[in-house]
């Protein structure tokens, strides 16, 4: 299943998504650290980060502001939900400089 919106085509470069990302992160928009992730259950007290996969298409990407985000983080209790395509996360976990280190939480 093709994963880029029919028709739009994204105009913004990655260097200036890398640019908004960082200033993203400089007002605190975007977290430079996410809680770890890990489920939770019922009695543990912090809550982890939910990791929400599944295109939202009346919803706004954080960093570039295109409609359809695919991923979407939700941690500090629902306090906090960032929206992101999986370019821009994929470019902002580079720009957290955690790219090499894969989430193993959906391994078997
Ligand atoms: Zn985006």
């Amino acid at each position: 299943m093709p994963s880029r919106l029919g028709g739009s085509e994204i105009l913004i470069t990655e260097a200036e998504l890398r640019a908004k990302i960082r200033a993203l992160m400089d007002s605190g928009i975007l977290p430079r650290d996410l809680p770890p992730m890990k489920r939770t259950g019922p009695g543990e007290g912090i809550p982890g980060v939910q990791m929400l996969i599944g295109e939202q298409p009346e919803q706004l990407c954080t960093v570039c502001e295109e409609r359809g985000p695919q991923i979407a983080y939700i941690y500090g209790g629902e306090l906090f939900i960032v929206r992101l395509h999986t370019d821009c996360d994929e470019l902002w976990q580079q720009e957290r400089g955690v790219r090499a280190r894969r989430s193993t939480s959906d391994q078997p």
